[in-house]
């Protein structure tokens, strides 16, 4: 088996790699992050569903203040994602330089470390959007 096969595998495997969130199937709608209990109507019947990977950027801040230890990362943009069927608040990544950003411009999920913990050497990694081209 090739590397690449193996880390595919890996990804496809991997929960966090498909964009999970809950739908309820009360007042039937999506959410995202999953949880317990729906956001909209506080009912305990919801499962978790897959989210579309694409949408649109409804709005959206850049933050050049950031906190010591991360102030490489700066800026950091976090956007308010339009799915259709959900919306989600993330950090946007890969524009380049943020005066490419625009609200409406489509947005896809990409698989992304968000932070390694020091002690455990554990990597944690999870969605964030990224303009599609
Ligand atoms: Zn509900």
């Amino acid at each position: 088996m090739s590397r690449e096969s193996t880390v595919r595998e890996w990804r496809t495997r991997l929960p966090r790699y498909r964009l999970l969130g809950g739908k309820c199937s009360d007042c039937g709608r999506s959410f995202y992050p999953p949880a317990k209990a729906c956001p909209y109507c506080g009912s305990r019947n919801v499962a978790e569903t897959e989210l579309p990977r694409v949408g649109r950027l409804e709005a959206y801040t850049v933050l050049y203040s950031v906190e010591s230890g991360a102030r490489d990362k700066s800026p950091v943009v976090i956007g308010l994602v339009d799915l259709g069927v959900a919306k989600v608040v993330t950090e946007i990544v890969d524009y380049g330089d943020p005066k490419i950003l625009e609200r409406g411009m489509q947005v896809e999920a990409v698989f992304r470390r968000i932070y390694e913990d020091g002690d455990e050497g554990v990597i944690v990694y999870g969605v964030k959007f990224r303009p599609k081209a």
